[in-house]
């Protein structure tokens, strides 16, 4: 049995982050940033390239 409702609020995010020279992020976005109100990928979250706050924060 497959529980449908289960999985709605499933991530349909994406990775908002941008870095020059860089094809947009497709993943799935699991990190939000309260500075910039903004959600990354993992990946991205902590990569000053895609998200400045990295950088502003230091
Ligand atoms: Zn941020
Ligand atoms: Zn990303």
């Amino acid at each position: 049995m497959l529980g449908q409702s289960e999985n709605e609020e499933r991530s349909d995010r994406e990775c908002q982050g941008a870095a020059p020279n860089q094809p947009p992020c497709n993943l799935a976005a699991t990190v939000h940033c309260n500075t910039c109100d903004m959600w990354f990928c993992d990946a991205h979250a902590e990569d000053e390239e895609w998200h400045r706050c990295m950088k502003a924060a230091r």
